[in-house]
């Protein structure tokens, strides 16, 4: 069965609070889980930036259904293309907020010291999201050396 990834930038159509992207994150991760889709997301107030990847049914279906999302807007699509190997494999969907994210680190993705999903390309954009992730799963290991639980949860997870 094909594999394939799909990367898009979106723009949020107002603030999202706390509340709101923790549901956004609770059925993700549950209906990510059941179709068989890995990949991450980074939200930012200038909008959001996420990869999807596993079976192409699943990712096509997923992905209209996200683009029909009322809570976001301008959904863009970066990437999409057949892959040999899933590179979010441990993630249902890791989520990671800029806030969380070392100025340096956003520096040396970006032209600026602030995230913008809309000025990024494909491979940057996949080199970012791998980063992110990766510093994450080394920041909850720590933290959770005996859960094993790598999906990151929102707030309180600290800086990456
Ligand atoms: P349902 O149970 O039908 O609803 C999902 C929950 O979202 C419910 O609690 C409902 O109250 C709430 N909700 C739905 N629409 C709104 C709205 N307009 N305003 C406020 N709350 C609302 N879904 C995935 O399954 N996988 C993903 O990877 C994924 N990524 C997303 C990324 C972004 C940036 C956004 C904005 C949404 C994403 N979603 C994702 C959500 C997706 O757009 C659908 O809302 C979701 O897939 C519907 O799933 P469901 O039918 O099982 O949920």
């Amino acid at each position: 069965m094909n594999i394939v990834r799909l990367t898009y930038a979106s723009r949020l159509k107002k603030p999202l609070g706390h509340a709101a992207l923790e549901n956004i994150m609770d059925v993700t991760r549950r209906n990510n889980r059941k179709l068989g889709v890995t990949g991450a997301l980074c939200s930012s107030p200038r909008g959001f930036l996420q990869i999807l990847e596993g079976p192409a049914a699943a990712v096509n279906e997923l992905y209209n259904r996200i683009v029909r999302d009322p809570r976001h807007a301008c959904v863009t699509l970066l990437e999409y293309t057949k892959v040999p190997f899933r590179e979010f494999e441990n993630w249902s969907m890791a989520y990671i907020r800029t806030d969380e994210i070392a100025k340096a680190l956003l520096h040396k993705y970006s032209t600026h010291h602030v995230f913008d999903p809309f000025a990024m390309g494909p491979v940057q954009a996949r080199v970012f999201l791998l980063a992110i992730t990766e510093l994450r799963a080394h920041f909850l290991a720590k933290q959770h050396a005996d859960s094993g639980k790598r999906d990151v949860g929102l707030g309180g997870a600290g800086s990456i």
